[in-house]
């Protein structure tokens, strides 16, 4: 069993149905999900995406900065953060916003030791702003934060069970990979799973990643519980 896990869930995941914005009902699911994990004794910190609001890259021209866009997007991600907190504490789990980019009037700023304190009483943690810096995603983010805060793994939940050699939604013949290297995961052009760049951070200071279906329920405790759950990448 792990100690403490780093879940990331995108904005994407967290719209369900919806073409944009926030399903409450996913993060009511979410959050019996979740609880499964914090009953077991696992802490769990997550960064949540915002590419249901605004994706920086896809939005800047126009007129608009990339690093404006950027930051559009990050504040995208503070909206998930807020609402997904609201939602967890009232389905009965204790949790905490902190915010990577400075907005003290909406909720704590990210500091090292409050994150620990608030994970050392039992409550979830949920960061919202990404790393509070441009040109990066929320992928990148969670490696930062799971290494900064010590966490034992970085579980990226998808819409399909694992890393495939190939879209399995496209092609039917495509190969689950149970297990990779880092080096795998970077090398491989067709693994686009995770950002280049958070994979190569993760390999270089040797941070293990899972990446798994959100679907079905107790998936997420499984992997908190060490069991193999999609495709391990260590
Ligand atoms: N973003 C950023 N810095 C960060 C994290 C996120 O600038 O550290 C911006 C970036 O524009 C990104 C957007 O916020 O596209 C939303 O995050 P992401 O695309 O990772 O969301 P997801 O696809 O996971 O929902």
């Amino acid at each position: 069993m792990y100690k403490r896990i780093l879940l990331k869930i995108s904005g994407e995941q967290l719209s369900g149905q919806h073409e944009s914005g926030l399903d409450p009902e996913i993060a009511k699911w979410l959050a019996n999900e979740v609880k499964q994990v914090t009953d077991s004794g696992t802490q769990v910190v997550i960064m949540v995406g915002g590419g249901n609001y605004v994706r920086g890259a896809q939005i800047a021209g126009h007129g608009i900065k990339r690093v404006t866009a950027d930051q559009m997007g990050m504040l995208g991600t503070m909206m998930n953060a807020l609402a997904v907190t609201d939602i967890f504490e009232e389905q009965g789990l204790p949790t905490r916003c902190l915010t990577n980019i400075f907005a003290e009037q909406v909720a704590e700023p990210f500091i090292h030791r409050l994150a620990e304190k608030h994970l050392e009483r039992g409550r979830v943690v949920i960061v919202g702003g990404g790393s509070g810096r441009p040109y990066v995603t929320t992928d990148t983010a969670a490696v930062v934060l799971a290494l900064e805060i010590d966490c034992d793994v970085v579980i990226k939940t998808t819409k399909v069970d694992g890393v495939y050699d190939s879209d399995p939604v496209q092609n039917p013949d495509a190969n689950k990979f149970d297990s990779l290297t880092h080096q795998q995961a970077v090398e491989n052009e067709q693994i686009k799973v995770m950002d280049k760049a958070a994979m190569g951070l993760a390999m270089e200071q040797d941070m293990s990643i899972v990446i798994c279906c959100l679907e079905p329920s107790g998936n997420i405790a499984k992997v908190a519980s060490g069991e193999t759950v999609g495709t391990t990448i260590s």
